[in-house]
């Protein structure tokens, strides 16, 4: 039976440690808040704006709320970061994604200073990731890289095979991974023989967005399983992209959903305004 590596925990340090890193910031004298903007009132999206502001809480920095309403422009959205860019109170700006199709997605996240761009999807931020120097890096991935190390298991040198090219999710991951001096196969929607490349994987990281569509038949015995897929089954209850019950009895370590990746990537966002205040002030 595999280990199961515990996001909750694990976020939870990470929140205890920021905590006492934005005291003694703030003891300094430094201060500052993110800025978080949604617009429309996505039932999801609010779940997600709402548990970032109280993780916001905890730490102890301040979270400035822009709720706007669905038929905000693009011009008005692209002020109103614009004018966040010039606040200097400000040390992080966040758009809730995914926002309304009449708003471009890319010109909004371009428009975001590299310097406040905590969620790290700005191309300056991903640029700086590609070439190994300073910037954000996109909190999911980073969020793993944690998890994994944490946890004690070894990254380089090991084979890690990504399911996923997004540029949230699979094209970071398998960067960071590099980073780590793991040897990296990035698979995807047109990959053929998946299964048989998967189960050449010492690290699986599944980020497909298929309701556990991962089984037995794609892991080799003991791999470390991560599981970043977040969705709701036929009786409403969250689930993963990997099948858990069966992939358990043969990985080494597996991540559940809930409790898996999805605590982490909140922990790595505040990690980054957390940076932002840091070099804000430096
Ligand atoms: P996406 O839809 O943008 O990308 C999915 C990727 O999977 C694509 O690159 C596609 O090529 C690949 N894919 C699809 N079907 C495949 C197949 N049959 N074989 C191989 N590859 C296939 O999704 P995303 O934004 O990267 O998110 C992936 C999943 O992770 C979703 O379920 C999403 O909800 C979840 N997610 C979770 C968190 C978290 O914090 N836990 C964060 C971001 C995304």
């Amino acid at each position: 039976m595999a280990v199961i590596i515990d996001g909750k925990k694990i976020s939870q340090q990470i929140k205890d440690e920021l905590k006492e890193k934005v005291e003694r910031l703030q003891a300094q004298g430094k201060k500052g808040a993110l800025a978080v903007i949604q617009v429309g009132a996505d039932p999801a999206s609010s779940v997600y704006v709402r548990n970032k502001k109280n993780a916001c809480a905890y730490i102890g920095i301040e979270s400035l709320a822009y709720e706007l309403p669905e038929e905000t422009t693009e011009d008005e959205l692209l002020q109103l970061v614009n004018e966040l860019n010039d606040k200097e109170e400000v040390k992080g700006i966040l758009v809730q994604l995914p926002l309304p199709a009449h708003i471009c997605e890319d010109k909004v996240i371009q428009a975001i200073s590299p310097r406040k761009d905590v969620d790290g999807f700005h191309p300056q931020s991903v640029g700086a990731m590609v070439i190994g120097e300073k910037g954000f890096v996109s909190c999911t991935p980073a969020g793993i890289i944690q998890l994994l190390k944490r946890s004690g298991i070894e990254l380089a040198g090991k084979h890690c095979v990504v399911i996923g090219r997004s540029n949230i999710v699979g094209k970071p991951m398998a960067l960071l991974m590099l980073r780590e001096n793991a040897t990296v196969t990035i698979t995807h929607s047109k990959t053929k023989n998946l299964p048989e490349i998967c189960r050449q994987a010492d690290i699986l990281i599944v980020a497909m967005g298929k309701p556990q569509f991962i089984g037995a038949e794609y892991i080799k015995e003991g791999a470390v399983v991560i599981d970043v897929g977040i969705h709701r089954d036929e009786n409403h209850k969250l689930c993963g992209d990997v099948k858990f019950e069966e992939v358990e009895r043969i990985a080494s370590a597996i991540t559940p959903v809930p409790g898996g990746v999805g605590p982490m990537t909140i922990a790595m966002l505040m990690n980054n305004c957390v940076q932002a205040m840091e070099e804000e002030e430096a």
